[in-house]
């Protein structure tokens, strides 16, 4: 095992790379010592171990999806099991109710997310985060025109809020929505701990 991967083991990540912020998480996860794929194809998503949908302008990712053809084959690969991470307009995208999206995202996962929920004035804003299952101390989290989580229903359940209670990440089995952006700080815990999702029970995620 790589010993940088912090007992993950060597992963290989895919990350869809239509628009956004993919190279951040490429540079986060190549840090770590895994193995990264750029995902344009939809015949890509038969060589990796997990996926993360980046940030950026989910109409735009939404329209490229579906240009591309991942519709179904993004909504299989979530159906799969593996690791698949929604960050920001990710989030947005794997979100079953959104508004204001002018068309189908993956919708996968049981939320409900308000784009842009945070105002004009504090389009990008810092918190620190408690989060499930993340030891070592609050999260830094950095939000960028972020959405918010509105409504969490079974399966899915959130994960980390801010002080006054709006939900900012949430989990549904091997599905996990941050509205904040991890690739651009320098903790690399969230996506150790996304890279442990699906691990057989009984081996430490740590
Ligand atoms: N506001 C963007 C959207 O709705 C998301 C922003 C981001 O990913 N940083 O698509």
């Amino acid at each position: 095992m790589n010993p940088s991967t912090n007992g993950t083991g060597r992963k290989t990540v895919g990350v869809l790379a239509l628009q956004g912020d993919f190279r951040e998480h490429r540079e986060m996860l190549e840090s770590m010592g895994h193995a990264v794929r750029e995902i344009r194809k939809p015949g890509q998503l038969a060589d990796i171990d997990a996926l993360i949908v980046p940030g950026g302008e989910s109409t735009t990712i939404a329209r490229l999806i579906i240009s591309n053809g991942f519709h179904g084959p993004i909504r299989e690969f979530c159906a799969s099991g593996k690791p698949v991470w929604g960050t920001c307009a990710g989030a947005i995208l794997l979100a079953k109710q959104v508004d204001h999206l002018d068309r189908p995202g993956i919708e996968m996962m049981d939320i409900s997310v308000h784009r842009n929920a945070f105002g004009r004035q504090v389009d990008s804003f810092e918190a620190n985060l408690d989060v499930e299952g993340l030891d070592g101390g609050p999260f830094h989290a950095l939000f960028i025109r972020a959405p918010r989580i509105d409504a969490v229903s079974f399966p899915a359940h959130a994960i980390a809020a801010l002080e006054d209670g709006t939900i900012v990440a949430a989990r549904q089995g091997n599905l996990l929505a941050t509205s904040f952006h991890p690739e651009l700080t320098g903790d690399t815990r969230l996506h150790e701990l996304f890279l442990s999702i699906g691990r057989p029970p009984g081996v430490s995620a740590k």
